[in-house]
């Protein structure tokens, strides 16, 4: 196996430093190098930009980052125990890792980096989909970062890249999909994981798009599909009727059949559906 580093093997690493996994922080550790590497590269081009990690643990994904050239990363870690062995990395790449020890929840480590911006993280699960919709939905698009590149659950990933009529169908696809090219690059099984998950994991690399691929308000645009998936089974002049007293009318002047449910409704739809609210 090719080295990447000059540092300790990641199993050394977390015996030296006594890192043992804690289920409440989603800690499922990346040990083998070659594969934080791997994904570090699905991030595309490093060189010149600056990478925001979350949640760096031991730091496997961080060194395959700065490995593959990144300007600088600057990695947000909710536990302290971490800071130690992120310190030997950095020292290993001076002037080029800042850790934050904090809640990635509870900051905003973007205002602290340098555009062209990518990130990229093995996102702890319990709060992967939180941090995703919050670099969704910037007040202004086109968002500060270019891309994002994220570990998810698979049926989470699934959910992100999901075209209309398939059962993963929702919310999160229209969010991502509206603003954004939506791939799933690599699928993980449990075992690539110390600890191993329950479940399959897939990377998603989203790149955003210069504008939004159909107008639509953003605040009317989610109001309505929330709407329309909060009882996805149901009609939509039925889902949508507390949003409009004349919904029907609505729907039609929009090129929506009232009788069509949420799951069969593309992007352009949902956004000329958006645009008729927002005249209405
Ligand atoms: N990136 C490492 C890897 O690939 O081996 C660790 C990934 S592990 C799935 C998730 C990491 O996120 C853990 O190191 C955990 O301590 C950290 N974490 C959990 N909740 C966090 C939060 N709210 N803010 C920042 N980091 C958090």
């Amino acid at each position: 196996m090719a080295q990447i580093d000059a540092l300790p093997p990641l199993r050394e690493v977390i015996a030296t430093h006594g890192l043992s996994a804690k289920k409440a922080l989603g800690q499922n550790f990346l040990l083998d190098l070659n594969l934080t590497a791997k994904i570090a590269r699905q991030a595309g081009d490093l060189s010149g930009c600056d990478v925001l990690e979350i949640g760096p643990g031991p730091g496997g994904l961080t060194r395959g980052l700065l490995a593959e050239g990144a300007r600088k990363v600057l990695a947000v870690e909710k536990d302290a125990r971490c800071l130690p062995a992120l310190a030997e990395i950095a020292d290993a790449y001076p002037g080029r890792l800042d850790v934050i020890n904090d809640d990635a929840l509870a900051i905003n480590p973007l205002a602290y980096l340098t555009p062209p911006i990518r990130i990229a993280a093995n996102l702890p699960y319990n709060i992967g989909t939180e941090l995703l919709v919050r670099w969704l939905t910037p007040d202004i698009w086109p968002p500060v970062w270019e891309s994002l590149t994220l570990m998810f659950q698979r049926e989470v990933a699934q959910r992100i890249v999901a075209p209309p009529g398939s059962k993963s169908y929702g919310r999160l696809a229209i969010l991502a999909q509206w603003r954004c090219d939506a791939r799933i690059v690599m699928d993980l099984p449990p075992e690539a994981f110390v600890p191993a998950p329950k479940v399959k994991s897939a990377v998603v690399h989203l790149t955003r798009l210069p504008a939004p691929r159909f107008e639509a308000d953003a605040a009317v645009l989610s109001r309505v599909v929330a709407a329309a998936f909060n009882q996805r089974r149901k009609m939509l002049r039925s889902s949508l009727k507390g949003l409009h007293p004349d919904i029907e009318t609505l729907l039609v002047s929009a090129g929506i059949s009232p009788t069509e449910r949420a799951e069969q409704i593309g992007l352009e739809q949902f956004c000329a559906l958006a645009r008729a609210f927002a005249k209405a």
